[in-house]
Formats: C-alpha cells, structure tokens, sequence
C-alpha cells in the first residue's frame, strides 16, 4: 500500500508541471534521504578542489600585487580556508539539506567578499583586472557543487551585489572597466544559473525515472512471490499442491540420500467420496475435503509436507522419520479424521467419513527412485481398501 502510494506520486510528478524545482512533501523526503549522503560526499569533494584552486590563486596575487600579498595570505588562508573546510566539515558528517545548501552557498558568499577585500587593499594599478575572473567563484557555486536552484540565485545575487559595492568604491579603477566588470559578473551569473537550473531539473526527473522503476520492481517482486505462492497451492484446502510435491519430493530425497536419514511417506485416499459426493452434492464434498485436509495437516509435524495429491487423496512427506513414529502418525491421522464424526450415508455399510492410509518407510539409496518409492505407499493403500478401508498398512520394501 505504501508503494502504491508512493508510485501514484512520482507517477503525477512526472506528468505535472516538469520545470519544478520541488516535489511533493513525501516524495521530496524521499529524494532527499535517497540522495543526501552522496550529494553530501560529492560537494566536499567540489569543495576541496574549489578551496585548493582559490588558495592557489596566491600566485596570482603575488605577481599582481605583491604590496597587499600579505593581506591575500592572511585572507585566503587565514580566513577563507577555515570558514570553508569547517563548512566542508559539517557537511561531510550530515546536516539537514536546508542547513547543507546554506552552508555551502555561504562559502560562494564568503570567497567573493575575501577577494574583493584583497583587490581592493592593494594599490597596485592592475589589481582591479582580478574581478573579472570573479566569475569563477559562481560557477563553483552554481556548477561545480552544484547548489540547489534558489540557492544557487541567492549566493549569485549577493556575490554579485557584494562586488558592485566593492567596484563602485574603489575609484582607480576606470567607469569603462567598472561596467564591464558588472556586465560580465552579470552575464556569468545569468548563464550559470542557468546551467544550474537544467542540471537540477534533469537530475530530479533522472531521480523520479529510477524511483519508478525501482518501486515498480519492488513491486513485481512481491507479486512474483505470491504468484509463486499460489502456483504450489491448492485452491480448495490451502494446503501445498502437487506440483509443490514434484518439486520438494525429489529434494528431501536427495537430502536423505546425503544424510542417511530415514523418509517416510503416506497416501491418504478418503474412503467411499464418490458415494459420498453423490448423496451430498459436490459444495458439500468440498467442504468434507477441506475438513479432511486441515485435519491431517493438524496432525502433521511441521517439517511434514502434507500434499493434495488429486482428488480426494492426500500425501504426508516426512523427512527424517522413524518406522515407529510413521506408523503412529498415520493412525493418529486415521482416528482424528474418524473422530469428526461427518456423517456418510451415501454408502450402505458406512456411516461416517474415514480414510485409508498406505505407509513406506524407506532410507533412500540411488537403488530406488522416488516414483518407486510412491508406488509402494501406493500399494500399502491400495491394500488397506482390500483389508476393509479406515485402515492403515505399511509396505514391504526390502
Ligand atoms: P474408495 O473408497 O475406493 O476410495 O472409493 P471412492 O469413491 O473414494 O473413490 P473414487 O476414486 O471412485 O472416487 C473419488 C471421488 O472423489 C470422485 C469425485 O466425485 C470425488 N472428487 C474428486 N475431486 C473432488 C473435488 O475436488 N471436490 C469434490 N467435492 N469431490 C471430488
Ligand atoms: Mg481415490
Ligand atoms: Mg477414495
């Protein structure tokens, strides 16, 4: 019930409105505790990479601006560095993906407010050229981790707004160059928003796809399962059938082949049904196997497999038997059945329902095959209705 639900969603999220950026409540839930740990994971390592590359970016501030080198140092290592891999930090061990997107949106904010400081302490006359590779600290934010879409907007809008305060005060650097610098950061900003928009999108509907196919396996599954279930059970009396008995016969015989166990097996066959089907009706005869079947499975050890054979006869399997305890079971099965007292008047010299049991007992050897095996219950059946029927006997296998 819980994937029927949870298929009815997805399924409506994919025909609904594709541009979203947010499903559903339960379906969000579930995208993000599918996804976290590994969206988690691959932003530390962006982060990691992002925050080498910036550090690396010294180089660059020495040879431009060796006057404000000092303050770069202290400002990207000193500074940037910390914020960025406590940020990283916590991310790796697991926050909540509001708080996760926060963080990892700060560092876009943080990375443009340090390098503008830096650009701007120095008074070196090329400083100012370094704001036009400001660009690449959106694409970190919005491709490289990438941040989810509205963050994404947020850390862009604010970076971008933190350097138009930067650019507009610094005086050396010329009006033409200033416009430039805020068209370009604009531009990137726009662009990179976009990129980012379509990776979320198509890796949300990516993530819906799989979800689907995966509940609907899951699904198939559980039906494969109770169709198998099904297909070695007897419709009327719930207990296994005989193509369950073809299956698990040849098995438990192996078993006792291999562990030189003792297999014991019974052929139950009601006596006079068809007389009794003819006074009763088939419902009622219906209803008598039932009665009968649940009897026998009642009287059966657990590791037993009682079988409707066909018709009105039933096979009891029991690995691991003894002579005695065959024996005992079968008439424990005889009385019990007795014992229910249903009323047989369609033969003349019987009153009630009762059984005939054949029995073997058998330490199986590659002598013998299992049909053998049956075929001697057979017989011990077939001579118990000679001897008078509600009768047990045991075969002779020598
Ligand atoms: P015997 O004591 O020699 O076993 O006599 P019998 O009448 O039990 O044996 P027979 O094989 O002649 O008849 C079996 C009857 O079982 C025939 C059929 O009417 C009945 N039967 C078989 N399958 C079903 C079933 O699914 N439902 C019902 N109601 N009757 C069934
Ligand atoms: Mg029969
Ligand atoms: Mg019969």
């Amino acid at each position: 019930m819980i994937n029927d639900a949870l298929l009815k969603a997805v399924e409506e999220e994919l025909e609904k409105r594709p541009w979203r950026l947010k499903f559903s409540e339960e379906v969000e839930a579930r995208f993000e505790a599918d996804t976290q740990r590994q969206r988690s994971l691959n932003m530390v390592v962006a982060g990691l990479i992002a925050a080498s590359i910036y550090s690396l970016f010294l180089i660059n501030d020495y040879s431009f601006r060796p006057d404000s080198f000092l303050t770069a140092v202290q400002l990207r290592i000193g500074v940037m560095l910390p914020i960025g891999l406590t940020i990283l930090w916590l991310v790796y061990r697991g926050v909540a993906p509001a708080i996760r997107e926060t963080l990892m949106a700060t560092t876009v904010v943080v990375a443009m407010m340090v390098s503008c400081l830096i650009f701007v302490t120095s008074t070196e006359p090329y400083s100012y050229l370094d704001v036009f590779s400001f660009g690449l600290i959106l694409v970190v934010g919005n491709i490289i981790y990438p941040l989810r879409f509205s963050y994404a907007c947020a850390s862009s809008g604010i970076g971008v707004l933190i350097m138009l305060a930067f650019i507009v005060a610094y005086e050396p650097m010329p009006i033409e160059a200033k416009r430039l610098a805020m068209f370009s950061i604009v531009a990137k900003a726009l662009f990179t928003l976009f990129a980012n928009y379509r990776l979320e999108r198509s890796e949300r509907s990516g993530y819906l796809l799989v979800l689907k196919e995966k509940i609907r396996s899951g699904y198939y599954l559980k039906d494969n399962r109770k169709l198998s279930r099904l297909s070695v059970t007897d419709p009327l009396t719930n207990i296994a059938n005989r193509r369950q008995f073809d299956t698990i016969f040849p098995l438990r015989w192996q078993e006792a082949i291999d562990k030189h166990n003792f297999l014991g097996l019974m052929v139950i066959d009601i006596d006079y049904f068809k007389a009794y089907n003819d006074y009763y009706g088939h419902l009622q005869g219906d209803q008598c196997l039932r009665q009968v079947a649940a009897t026998i499975q009642a009287n059966s050890r657990d590791t037993d497999l009682v079988v409707r054979f066909g018709g009105e006869e039933f096979v009891v399997l029991m690995p691991n038997a003894t002579s005695q305890a065959v024996r005992q079971a079968a008439e424990r099965i005889r009385c019990s059945i007795e014992a229910l007292y249903i009323p047989n008047y369609g033969c003349s010299g019987q009153r009630l329902v009762t059984v005939s049991i054949g029995v073997a007992l058998l330490c199986p050897t590659n002598r013998f095959t299992p049909d053998e095996f049956l075929a001697h219950a057979d017989t011990a059946l077939y001579r118990a209705k000679r001897q008078g029927r509600n009768c047990v006997c045991v075969a002779d296998i020598e």
